[in-house]
């Protein structure tokens, strides 16, 4: 009989601000025009929204 083993990975993302990969439980999501993006924190987001409005 063959165990069949379920490899559960938790649910990582890589926050769009520092890079870090946090757990998604974990992470704050913004909804963008066509995809969510995450962030470990609002710390984060600001940070980003900061470097997208320089940007533009
Ligand atoms: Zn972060």
């Amino acid at each position: 009989m063959t165990e069949q083993k379920e490899v559960i990975e938790p649910d990582k993302i890589t926050c769009e601000a520092c890079f870090k990969e946090i757990p998604i439980s974990e992470a704050k999501s913004v909804k963008a025009t066509d995809y969510i993006m995450y962030y470990c924190g609002l710390d984060c987001y600001d940070k980003w929204k900061k470097q997208e409005d320089r940007t533009k």
